[in-house]
């Protein structure tokens, strides 16, 4: 897939050329495309994550390419989601995400060790890499300089399998920072202000890349927030250059020669620039229940403050903790006020206890939970009925608190400790003096030793499956031809809701794609799973907007291990879309939308697929009615995957 397949447009061969940070990395790591925003491109890939609850189909999917070890520099698989272990199922999960990784190259990093992002930060983040993670908030490493970028289960395995990952060419935004923050403003209050400013749509298709004398006031663990929280903007990843400041930090976690500079060109340009100017800004808060909607914390002086969560990937660092220690030092949090701390990783929590910070935690009344994401991911802690929750976490979507009356604000650390001995929001300028901002002590404590590395060769290892854990079904080339009926007849606006319901006991079944699949069209049609099942084969007929919603792969995995072949709609969702491509469905069109009045649910279909040429018309012969022509929007390549059976399939005879 390298070398020959490198293209750059001819305004870039130049290597004198000035480029930015997200240039530089892009280029280096440049499979084919064009450095042309919008224009698709593949990009190498040098790491991978993974995190329990979407890591299990990521390797299934990994199991599925058939290769013996991974291909990427580093993988890790993180446990911090589901560690409560209620029941078999987490606990079945973990010791197949540990056997797994053993078995094929894997790091793996054991349940209450971190939250990945925290971990991957201070142990194996490195300046201009390329990560890929199955967890939106990987672009947390842009902190330190590495172009990490979150996406689905399926481009993670590929990824592991040395394949390339496909992007669209990303705009690149320089985000200039000058002055220094002043006061009680914060990394989090940087990222805030930049969310007030463009909106959780405006960083979509696009890199915030920072620059300007501003970014050299910032710790790393500033910059994390900062990049963290990016995901909240929509932007493909946001990164931090990496000078002296990484050079600090990585001296400081035990790897100075992991330390490499990463800094933009001086004339290096950019699609779009935003001035911040750093001295100006406040602490600030997202209320409920959009992260962009911004007030300011001196606004809400007073409002009571029911709960207060400190922990999440984007502050549960050493310097945040210590903050909070600082200020809580001494005194009792409000008795009506509850107050949780998640540690980011067990390194932040050693640093802590060595330096007797932990102390101060316990004797104000604050709750020490586990060093995972906890209540981030709704594992307890969830607020009273419409309570207040002040969370130093990224998202305040209704309902994601566990509480669905739950009124979530986002804040700092500082800014959250503040409220809970107060049992309410107060206004800064009342606060007094600001802690210093936190240095990392001269000795930091390594928890290196935690991480299960895997052996050189992991052919001996046997994988630990547990009932819920089931290998991905084989599926099968495209037929020459299509001849099925149509099993399911649905109207307009069916959601990826509608075809795989959501809810605990569904999404507990995620790794076994016989089992979830049960639930198919469930609250459609109760009737539709036993109907194809004895079919054995079937066509969808869709209306418009078939699939809209979330990006569920499940929702195309499911219907295509019931034997799905086609779905045949007026329009289709666009990420659903490209799901049924990966999957091996074929997407199709009706020409004339009035035909779909005129097919019968139970119809008999028949397709050459041979047929089938990029964009073009066709016809399908549907029993009863006569010929009923459809288009598609299919690439070449795409098409190729849908001949293949699906991505995985593909991948697997690219590496044979
Ligand atoms: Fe996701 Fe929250 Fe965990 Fe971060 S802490 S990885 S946002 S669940």
């Amino acid at each position: 897939m390298q070398g020959g397949l490198f293209s750059f447009p001819p305004d870039k061969k130049d290597s004198s050329m000035a480029l930015n940070v997200t240039q530089k990395i892009i280029k280096d790591h440049l499979v084919s495309g064009e450095m042309i925003p919008g224009g698709e491109i593949a990009l190498r890939i040098d790491q991978t994550l993974t995190q329990d609850a979407t890591g299990t189909m990521a390797y299934l999917q990994f199991e599925a390419i058939g290769l013996p070890r991974v291909r990427t520099e580093l993988s890790v698989s993180y446990v911090d989601h589901n560690t409560l272990q209620m029941g078999f199922r987490n606990p079945d999960d973990h010791a197949y995400l540990r056997t797994v990784a053993a078995k094929y190259g894997i790091t793996f990093s054991p349940a209450g060790t971190g939250i990945c992002h925290q971990l991957h930060l201070e142990n194996f983040a490195k300046p201009g890499k390329t990560l890929v993670g199955s967890d939106s908030h990987t672009p947390t490493a842009g902190g330190v300089g590495s172009m990490a970028m979150g996406a689905g289960g399926l481009s993670v395995a590929l990824a592991m399998a040395g394949e390339p990952y496909v992007i669209a060419m990303p705009k690149v935004v320089k985000i200039h920072l000058t002055g220094k923050l002043p006061g009680w403003a914060t990394g989090k209050d940087v990222i805030l202000h930049l969310l007030g400013k463009l909106t959780v749509k405006g960083g979509v298709g696009k890199v915030m890349e920072y620059a300007g004398p501003g970014v050299a006031t910032l710790s790393v663990p500033e910059r994390a927030v900062i990049t963290n929280m990016g995901a909240e903007l929509g932007a493909t990843t946001s990164i931090f250059p990496s000078d002296e400041v990484t050079k600090a930090f990585f001296t400081a976690m035990g790897r100075p020669e992991d330390y490499v500079p990463l800094t933009a060109d001086p004339d290096a340009t950019y699609d779009e620039v935003v001035e911040i100017d750093l001295s100006a800004l406040e602490p600030l808060a997202a209320a409920p229940h959009m992260p962009d909607r911004m007030v300011r914390i001196a606004d809400l002086d007073g409002m009571k403050v029911d709960q207060v969560c400190i922990g999440s990937c984007t502050n549960s660092s050493y310097a945040d903790l210590k903050a909070v220690a600082q200020i809580l030092a001494g005194k009792r949090i409000d008795p009506t006020t509850d107050l949780l701390i998640s540690p980011g990783s067990k390194q932040v929590l050693k640093m802590l206890a060595a330096e007797g910070l932990i102390d101060p935690l316990l004797d104000a009344g604050a709750r020490l939970l586990e060093c995972s994401c906890g209540p981030c991911i709704g594992m307890g802690g969830s607020p009273t009925s419409a309570g207040v929750s002040a969370r130093t976490f990224n998202r305040n979507f209704e309902g994601r608190s566990g509480t669905q009356d739950g009124q979530v604000y986002l804040v700092s650390p500082q800014t959250a400790a503040m409220a809970a001995l107060r049992g309410a929001f107060t206004d800064p300028a009342t606060w007094g003096e600001a802690p210093q901002k936190a240095e990392f002590p001269a000795e930091v404590p390594s928890i290196r030793h935690l991480f299960l590395t895997p052996p050189a060769d992991g052919s001996d290892v046997a994988i630990q499956r547990g009932p819920n854990i089931a290998p991905l079904p084989p599926f099968g080339a495209l037929p020459a031809a299509i001849e099925a009926p149509v099993a399911l007849k649905v109207g307009d606006d069916i959601t990826t809701d509608h075809i795989l319901p959501a809810g605990a006991q569904i999404t507990a079944l995620r790794s076994n794609i016989p089992a979830i699949s049960e639930y198919i069209f469930s609250r459609v049609d109760a009737d539709f799973v036993s109907r194809i099942k004895k079919l054995g084969k079937g066509v969808i007929l869709g209306g418009e907007n078939y699939g809209q919603g979330s990006s569920r792969e499940h929702a195309a995995l499911g219907p295509r291990y019931l034997g799905v072949a086609a779905v045949v709609a007026k329009s289709l969702a666009r990420i659903h879309r490209a799901n049924l491509v990966n999957f091996g469905i074929l997407p199709l069109l009706l020409v004339d939308k009035a035909d779909y009045d005129r097919i019968p649910a139970g119809a008999d279909i028949r397709l050459e697929t041979a047929a089938i040429a990029p964009g073009q018309p066709c016809p399908m012969t549907v029993a009863g009615v006569g010929e009923v022509m459809v288009i598609n929007d299919l690439t070449a390549k795409e098409l190729d995957i849908i001949k293949a059976g699906g991505l995985l399939n593909q991948a697997r005879r690219a590496q044979a």
